[in-house]
């Protein structure tokens, strides 16, 4: 990271604030200039003090020295090394939100010699200078990128530091094993070498602990996950069970946060809702063709492949039957095949059961009616072994159900989302704990086949490191390259 550090002579400058029109917009500076490159952009009448906000005046520098025009009204605020986001002079100026303005201002920064910002760079400069831990500079993005409150807490608790606290005893423990085990070897090269210092018995507890430490860490990742990345929900069935239509009801609530994915194939239909502060992609995967006939051509064949992808890639798959027709082979079919699956069995258009059973209103359930002899739809669903969930009665028509539908699945999901302190969120930080997992396994079979303890520590340093590149304690300018270049610029 030292040589990334160099940069740090430079002063970068970036709006900060969205692109667009809005009531403020904020150009940030940081760098050694900071403060100098703020004034000659200013009217200012006193000097700027730290974390204190100046009302000011934006100068017009294109405009002739004779005649300078103020351009806007702004509130400069600077902080002084290392009291700043970057740990260097940082200075805010905040505008009035008009991009014309905001590049005004920018272009006289740059010429008065500030640098444009790369993507991250602030943040960067804030990891750089020790402010943040390479977890938090992580949580920053994610904190930005969040579409729900869950989300944001979680990346909250990891800038509060929860990643990097939770993985802190195991690197303890590890760092007391390595200390021992190089104690030991300074005694055992000298004249009391036949000393066996550290008994192999006490090496594995040392390494075993490590391991619990880790591995509760490791799969925390798959939880953190989804509440990342939000749910995929994968609605199938025949051709007018009513996926289109309970599709559509799902959304209606919560469509005032849907966000269209960019990218996604729109064989299958696919919207991004949040129930219970769960993200979900709801798929209706209408390419699916349940009769088993041959596609119609090419494009067919194509959409179908890609719904089958879907399918495969759910989290949760909603099987939607409609409930005045007897299961199909084909329904059971896909029923067998989502055996051990998180899925969910809706039973559509109870409306028109209700209608159709006049003289007995309240037996409307589906599991008072697949004891009934004629409601042949149900008997297979009876046949669904006890520890399966009961088929969740709906009807897309008058919105019967809906409710309950919600209810089944975030039960679903909330096993596999309750927001964890410090859990993982990164594939790098996964990798990071996996790797340094390896080498503890190694190191532990290393220890039972009894080999010398300088290449045991081969293995523990090698753990340490894996767990020091989690936090960013060592790292590579191609990982910061990596993590700082999916920011966005002003960042
Ligand atoms: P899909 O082919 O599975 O997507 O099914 P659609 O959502 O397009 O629905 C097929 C037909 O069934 C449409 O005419 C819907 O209006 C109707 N439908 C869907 N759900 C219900 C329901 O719960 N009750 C009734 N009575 N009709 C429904």
């Amino acid at each position: 990271m030292p040589s990334l550090k160099d940069n740090n002579a430079d002063t970068i400058a970036a709006i900060s604030t969205p692109p667009g029109r809005g009531g403020i917009g904020i150009v940030r500076l940081s760098g050694p200039s900071a403060v100098a490159i703020a004034r000659s952009l200013v009217q200012l009448t006193a000097p700027l003090e730290h974390a204190r906000a100046k009302f000011t005046r934006i100068v017009d520098t294109e405009t002739s020295d004779a005649n300078k025009q103020v351009l806007d009204e702004a509130v400069a605020t600077a902080f002084f090394a290392p009291h700043s986001y970057t740990g260097e002079d940082l200075v805010e100026l905040a505008t009035h939100g008009s991009p014309v303005v905001l590049e005004a201002v920018m272009r006289a920064a740059l010429a008065a010699g500030a640098r444009l910002a790369e993507p991250g760079e602030f943040t960067q400069r804030a990891f750089l200078s020790g402010r943040l831990d390479l977890t938090q500079a992580e949580a920053v993005h994610d904190l930005i990128a969040a579409k729900t409150l869950d989300q944001a807490r979680m990346a909250a608790q990891q800038l509060g530091g929860a990643l990097s606290r939770r993985v802190a005893p195991a690197k303890e423990t590890l760092l007391h094993l390595i200390t021992l085990l190089e104690a030991g070897m300074d005694f055992a090269s000298g004249e009391l070498d036949d000393v066996d210092v550290v008994p192999s018995a006490q090496i594995a507890e040392f390494l075993n602990r490590t391991r619990a430490q880790l591995e509760p860490l490791a799969a925390s990742f798959t939880r953190g996950q989804l509440l990342r990345n939000g749910a995929a929900l994968a609605l199938v069935g025949r051709p007018n069970a009513g996926k289109s239509s309970l599709f559509n009801r799902l959304l209606a609530r919560d469509r005032a946060i849907v966000t269209p994915i960019p990218g996604t194939t729109r064989d299958t239909v696919e919207e991004t809702f949040a129930l219970g502060g769960i993200p979900l992609r709801l798929i209706d995967t209408a390419g699916i063709r349940l009769t088993g006939d041959a596609p119609a051509d090419e494009a067919e064949a194509q959409g179908i492949a890609r719904s089958r992808e879907a399918l495969a890639d759910a989290d949760l798959v909603l099987l939607i039957h409609d409930a005045t027709t007897p299961l199909s082979d084909d329904e059971r079919a896909l029923m067998k095949s989502l055996e051990g699956r998180p899925n969910l069995i809706v039973h559509n258009k109870i409306d028109l059961l209700q209608s159709a059973s006049t003289n007995s209103p309240t037996e409307n359930s589906p599991s008072d009616l697949s004891s009934r002899p004629e409601s042949a739809p149900f008997a297979d669903v009876a046949e669904r072994p006890a520890s399966e969930a009961a088929p969740i009665p709906t009807s897309a028509l008058t919105g019967e159900g809906l409710e309950q539908l919600r209810a089944a699945i975030l039960d679903h999901l909330k096993a596999s989302t309750t927001v964890e302190t410090g859990a993982l969120t990164t594939l790098r930080q996964v990798e990071a704990v996996h790797a340094a997992l390896a080498k503890l396994a190694q190191a532990t079979e290393a220890n039972a086949a009894a080999v010398p303890h300088e290449v045991l520590l081969l293995d523990l340093h090698a753990a340490l490191q894996s767990l020091d590149t989690l936090t960013g304690t060592t790292t590579t300018d191609d990982i910061l390259g990596r993590i700082f270049s999916t920011f966005c610029i002003g960042k």
